[in-house]
C-alpha cells in the first residue's frame, strides 16, 4: 500500500512514523509513506499557501492552487483509490472505515491548516472527508497520523500475531475483554482463575462474556441489536 500525505508540516510525522509498528511495516515494505510539502508546489515567490478569507472574518484559508497542483502531479503518476481530507465536519472515522481503507492500493491524505481549505478543493478533488472526533485540532497532521496508524496495523504481515488485530475492540461490535499478565498475585489482586485453567473453550466463553458485559456497561451504542445477538 502507498500513502501520500500532503502537509505544510512534514516534520510532524517524524515521530509517529519512525517507531514501533509503522517503522516495521515500512522496513518490511508493507507500506510506502510519501510526505509532500505543499509549499513546494506554490508558484508564489514567498511560498505562500494561505490567503485571506473572501467575505472577511478571522483566519486564513489554504489556497486552491498549490494543493491542486500537488494532487494533479500525483494523479498523473498513478491512480488513487481515495483522496482524503481530514476535516472536523467529515464523516466520523471508525474501525469499519480503517478496515476498508486497508484494502486499497494508493491513497492521498490532505492535512488542512488555518480555517481549512478553499471549498473548491473539497468539491472537485476530495473523494472522502474524515473527522477523528468531535473536537477541533490546529491541523490535519495528527488526524492523518491516526488514520494511517489504524490502517497500517491491519495490513497483512504487519502485526506479528496475525489474529491480534481481529480480537481488538470494535472488530465485532464489542470492546475487548480485560487482559492480565504475570504476576498471578499482585499485593492480593489476583488474575481470574479461568485464565489459568488451560481450558481454551472456557477461556473463550469467559472472554466473550466479559466483552459483552463491558460493551453493555461502557459502550451500549456499539450493540446494534442487543436483544437479538447477545442475549
Ligand atoms: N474552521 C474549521 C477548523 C479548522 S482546524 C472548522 O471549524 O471546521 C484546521 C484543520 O485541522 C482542518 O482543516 C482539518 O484538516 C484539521 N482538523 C481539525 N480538527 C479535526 C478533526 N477533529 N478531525 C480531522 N481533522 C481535523
Amino acid at each position: 500500500m502507498r500513502i501520500d500525505i500532503l502537509t505544510i508540516f512534514p516534520g510532524m510525522f517524524e515521530g509517529p512514523f519512525n517507531d514501533s509498528i509503522i517503522k516495521r511495516a515500512r522496513e518490511r515494505n508493507k507500506v510506502a509513506i510519501h510526505l509532500h510539502d505543499i509549499r513546494e508546489y506554490t508558484r508564489d515567490k514567498h511560498r505562500r499557501v494561505d490567503d485571506y478569507s473572501y467575505g472577511g472574518g478571522a483566519g486564513m484559508v489554504m489556497m486552491v492552487e498549490p494543493i491542486a497542483r500537488c494532487i494533479e502531479t500525483l494523479k498523473a503518476e498513478r491512480t488513487y483509490d481515495e483522496i482524503i481530507y481530514t476535516a472536523p465536519d467529515g464523516e466520523l472515522f471508525e474501525q469499519s472505515e480503517a478496515n476498508r481503507l486497508s484494502t486499497l492500493t494508493n491513497i492521498i491524505i490532505l492535512c488542512g491548516r488555518y480555517k481549512g481549505i478553499d471549498e473548491r478543493l473539497r468539491e472537485n478533488y476530495i473523494t472522502k472527508e474524515l473527522s477523528i472526533g468531535n473536537y477541533v485540532l490546529s491541523g490535519g497532521e495528527l488526524p492523518a497520523a491516526v488514520i494511517s496508524d489504524s490502517i497500517i496495523r491491519l495490513l497483512p504481515g504487519v502485526l506479528n500475531n496475525e489474529t491480534s488485530a481481529l480480537s481488538d475492540s470494535f472488530q465485532s461490535n464489542l470492546v475487548s475483554p480485560p487482559v492480565y499478565t504475570r504476576p498471578y498475585d499482585y499485593k492480593g489482586m489476583r488474575v481470574p482463575d479461568v485464565l489459568l485453567s488451560g481450558n481454551d473453550k472456557k477461556i473463550d466463553e469467559w472472554r466473550l462474556d466479559q466483552a459483552i458485559k463491558r460493551t453493555k456497561e461502557r459502550r451500549p451504542d456499539l450493540l446494534p441489536d442487543e436483544d437479538k445477538f447477545y442475549r
